[in-house]
C-alpha cells in the first residue's frame, strides 16, 4: 500500500554527510523524528555540508552561578538558551543547587534534558550550603530517592570538602564501602551514579565500585583505565573548567605543601590521563562544568590532549546521545540536528559556527 506523505507546514529536508559515517545523506524531519523516507513539499533547509546529531554537553549545571546560590528559574531558562543557540540539544545535569523544576527539560523551545537531582555529599562535603548533605548512613537512601526523582541519574561527591585544612578539604569524604553500596542499590533500581573525584583515593574508590561516570577524574590512577573501560565507566574530565589552572599556577606556584602538590600536579598530568584513558578504550565525553554555550571549548581542548578528533567530536555528539538513552541520525530518531559548513572532525572550531540548529524538529537557527 502506497502511504501519502503529505508534509506539515513545517517539515524540513536536509541533505549533507551525516556523521558519524561518511555518507551524504537526505533526512527529512516531520515533528520529533527523523525521517530516512521522502516527505514530500518538506522544505530544504540544508543542502551541502555536515550534518551531526545534536550537540551534547554532558557536565553543566544550568540555573545558578555561585556555590550556595538556589535554583533560579531566570538563569535556568538563560542557561538552556546559551546552550542551545551553541548547538546543544540535550544536556546533562550531574548536580544542582536543588530538584530541577518539572517544566525545565519539557520546554519545547529548551534542549532535552537528563538531571540527577542535587548534589549528594556529606555533611562538610562540597561547597557549604549547596546540594544535599546527608551523614554516610544516610548517602546510600538519598542517592536511591534522587535517582527515582530524576528519572535515573544520581551524583556523588566523593571528595572535596570545606574543611579549614587544606590537605583534608581535598581528600576523600566518602570511603568505598559507602560508595559500593551506594552504586549496589542505585543500580538495583536501574539507576546510574556519577561521581565527583579530583582525588587517587576518590577516583579508585569510584572505578572499584562501578559506577556509572567519573566527573573531572584529575589523579586517577592510570592502571585503572582498562578496568574503567572493561566496565564501561566514561570519563568526563571537563578539561576546559580547569584550562587556565596552569598558567594561574605558573603566575603564582603553589606552596610546596601537600596541597599545592595535588593541585599542580593533578592539572599538569590531566591531558596525558585523558589520551591514555582514550589508549585504553574508556568512552570520553564533554562536559563543560562552565559556561552554558561553550562545548566548543571542550572539544578543543580534548583534541589538544591527543584525542583524535572524530571521537572528540562524538563525545560532545552521537557519543554522548547513544550514552544518555538518544539516537542519532537514523530513521525514527528524536529531531536534533546540527548542521556546518565544513567537517568538525577535521576542524572542530566550526562548532563555534553551526549553519543549521534542528531541535525537537524544529529550525533554531
Ligand atoms: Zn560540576
Amino acid at each position: 500500500m502506497v502511504v501519502d506523505k503529505k508534509a506539515s507546514p513545517q517539515a524540513i529536508h536536509l541533505r549533507g554527510v551525516a556523521l558519524p559515517g561518511d555518507a551524504v545523506l537526505d533526512l527529512w524531519v516531520d515533528g520529533d523524528r527523523v525521517s530516512h523516507e521522502a516527505i514530500p513539499g518538506a522544505e530544504t533547509v540544508m543542502h551541502g555540508g555536515w550534518l551531526l546529531p545534536g550537540l551534547v554537553d554532558v557536565h553543566t549545571h544550568p540555573g545558578a552561578d555561585s556555590p550556595g546560590d538556589p535554583l533560579d528559574d531566570d538563569l535556568l531558562r538563560r542557561d538552556a538558551e546559551a546552550h542551545r543557540d551553541s548547538g546543544v540539544t540535550l544536556i546533562r545535569a550531574p548536580g544542582a543547587a536543588g530538584r530541577l523544576p518539572a517544566w525545565f527539560g519539557d520546554d519545547p523551545d529548551l534542549p532535552r534534558v537528563r538531571s540527577a537531582g542535587p548534589w549528594l555529599a556529606t555533611e562538610k562535603g562540597f561547597f557549604p550550603g549547596w546540594g544535599r548533605r546527608e551523614s554516610l548512613e544516610t548517602l546510600p537512601d538519598a542517592a536511591v530517592e534522587e535517582a527515582q526523582a530524576s528519572g535515573g541519574w544520581c551524583k556523588v561527591i566523593a571528595d572535596w570538602s570545606f574543611d579549614d585544612e587544606p590537605v583534608r578539604r581535598y581528600g576523600p569524604t566518602v570511603p568505598p564501602d559507602v560508595l559500593q553500596e551506594i552504586v549496589r542499590r542505585v543500580h538495583a533500581i536501574g539507576g546510574r551514579v556519577a561521581v565527583h573525584s579530583q582525588h587517587e583515593d576518590g577516583c579508585s574508590a569510584a572505578v572499584l565500585a562501578g559506577a556509572d561516570s567519573l566527573e573531572h577524574g584529575m589523579h586517577l590512577r592510570l592502571d585503572l583505565l582498562d578496568r574503567m573501560a572493561e566496565q564501561g565507566m566514561v570519563l568526563v574530565p571537563t578539561m576546559c573548567a580547569f584550562s587556565g589552572t596552569k598558567s594561574s599556577l605558573r603566575q603564582h606556584p603553589p606552596e610546596p605543601d601537600a596541597w599545592g602538590r595535588w593541585k599542580s600536579i593533578g592539572w599538569e598530568r590531566h591531558p596525558n590521563l585523558v589520551r591514555c584513558a582514550y589508549e585504553a578504550g574508556v568512552a570520553i565525553l564533554a562536559g563543560t562544568d562552565g559556561a552554558a554555550g561553550i562545548i566548543a571549548d571542550e572539544v578543543d581542548c580534548l583534541v589538544a590532549a591527543g584525542v583524535p578528533g572524530d571521537v572528540a567530536v562524538g563525545g560532545a555528539s552521537w557519543t554522548a546521545r547513544s550514552w544518555l538513552g538518544f539516537g542519532g541520525l537514523e530513521h525514527g530518531a528524536p529531531a536534533d540536528i546540527v548542521g556546518y559548513d565544513e567537517d568538525p572532525r577535521d576542524h572542530p572550531g566550526v562548532l563555534r559556527h553551526p549553519a543549521r540548529i534542528i531541535l525537537r524538529g524544529r529550525v533554531v537557527r
